[in-house]
């Protein structure tokens, strides 16, 4: 992947005291490298590569204490820079409603991110509605009603006989009639650029003249992603785009390339299939995922999302008083279930790039088998799990289908997290006591 390639290329830099300008160089030619196999743009590749470098050698790095990681910081704040370095909002209309009009090639993802963006901007306090304007693929106002429907979020049709400008004109005004604040334009596709395609966007977007227009672009599609991107703004002038299918196996060329090829940001990332997988883009997160240094602020985000306050206060409770048992120990299963398969979580940790996790035995089985032996305990056992003696321990396995070694290894597990979170109430108390920091 990018982030290993980049990680070698760095790695010559990093144990070094002292660096001098061959080191850079060759560095970086390993960088570009890596970024035009990730399928970058290759002017965008060259002008990074001439940033970084003369940032490098010209910024006293190799004067420095620690040079292979000064190195490493500007090749991120760089890669911050090309994504265009902070967090680009949607821009809401002063007159309600805000209109944003999604474009893009068949395929793209218009639809479902249609229904993701407005699922997110509902949690945000917004009334979406979805409007189908693509009359031509067939089943497609279906597949918007179906997405709306999943989302509790409401979809305007006309049916495929009135044509996508006068649909989406009349959208607007049933959308001020039902007070919804925000309208989601659901646009036709094609497989390629085609001008048919692009004069009906061009009326649609004079006819009722967006607030924002999206551009929905499969990251997988790399170079032609950006291509794509590069004539749909000339031909519409879009206002950002939104990249999908990042979580599948993309090189990560897209994400580097748009906004400098373009000047338009991208401002949301679909990294899923389900309607819930859809991110705001940070490119500072991002340019630390692609150097694998991890995307710790997002696991944060995630976590919190996912964890539920109260049972954290009642555990945190329990671990003061040792009273930890094997239901509290489901209870935190369960939650780290809720945040998504778990190989997603650790991949977000610094250092966990995919080699790392092919050590590590952990996966999404495991915990379905862990949660099935404490099922298949009475509550007695559950809350005090000392009076699990062998004759137990063989009914337990019989009640979930597994070996008596594997609940005896979960028992094992159960009582190093309890040691560990002993250790944890220690330390914590300590450090009350001193007031000291870490
Ligand atoms: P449209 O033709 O542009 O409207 O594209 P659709 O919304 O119909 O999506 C095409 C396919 O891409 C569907 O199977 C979607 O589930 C899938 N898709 C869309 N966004 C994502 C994403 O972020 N990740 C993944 N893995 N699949 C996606
Ligand atoms: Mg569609």
């Amino acid at each position: 992947s990018l982030a290993d390639r980049l990680q070698n290329a760095f790695s010559n830099l990093r144990g070094k005291g002292k660096l001098n300008e061959k080191d850079v160089k060759e560095a970086m030619r390993e960088v570009k490298l890596a970024l035009l196999e990730a399928d970058v743009n290759y002017k965008v590749v060259k002008d990074f590569v001439k940033t970084v470098t003369d940032r490098a050698i010209g910024e006293d790095v190799l004067k420095s204490l620690t040079p292979g990681q000064q190195v490493i910081k500007i090749v991120n704040e760089e890669l911050t820079n090309l994504m265009g370095k902070t967090q680009s909002k949607i821009e809401y209309a002063s007159q309600s409603p805000t209109i944003l009009m999604m474009a893009g090639l068949q395929g793209a993802g218009k639809t479902t991110t249609c229904g993701k963006l407005g699922h997110l901007l509902k949690k945000a306090g917004k009334r979406p509605l979805l409007v189908a304007c693509d009359i031509y693929r067939p089943a497609a106002i279906k597949q918007l009603q179906v997405v709306g429907e999943k989302l509790d979020l409401p979809v305007f049709t006309m049916g495929d006989k009135v044509s996508p400008v006068d649909i989406a004109k009349a959208s607007i005004e049933h959308a001020k009639k039902y007070n919804n604040d925000l309208v989601i334009l659901d646009t036709a596709g094609r497989l390629h650029i085609d001008e048919t395609l692009m004069a009906e966007l061009i009326d649609i977007k004079a006819a009722v003249d967006p607030k924002e227009i999206l551009l929905v672009l499969d990251a997988m599609t790399g170079q032609d992603a950006v291509n794509v991107a590069e004539h749909f703004n000339t031909q519409l002038e879009i206002n950002g785009v939104i990249l999908t299918k990042l979580d599948g196996d993309t090189r990560g060329g897209a994400a580097l390339s748009v906004r400098s090829v373009t000047g338009k940001p991208i401002k949301f990332v679909g990294m899923g299939e389900k309607l819930t997988d859809l991110e705001e883009f940070y490119p500072d997160r991002m340019a630390s995922r692609i150097l694998g240094m991890g995307d710790v602020l997002s696991l944060i985000e995630k976590a919190q999302e996912n964890f539920d306050e109260e049972k954290a206060k009642k555990l945190e409770g329990k671990m003061k008083n040792m009273t930890f048992d094997l239901e509290d120990f489901l209870d935190q299963l369960e939650q780290l279930q809720n945040m998504g398969p778990l190989s997603d979580i650790l991949g977000m940790l610094p250092g966990m790039n995919n080699k790392a996790m092919k050590g590590l035995e952990v996966n999404d089985k495991d915990l379905v088998r862990t949660k099935a032996i404490i099922q298949s305990m009475t509550p007695g056992e559950r809350q005090n799990p000392d009076i699990i003696n062998a004759s137990r321990k063989k009914r337990i396995a019989k009640g979930c289908g597994m070996e008596v070694f594997e609940v005896n290894k979960l028992l094992k597990q159960f009582e190093q997290s309890k040691k560990m979170m002993k250790q944890f109430g220690q330390m914590e108390k300590k450090m009350k006591k001193g007031g000291g920091g870490f």
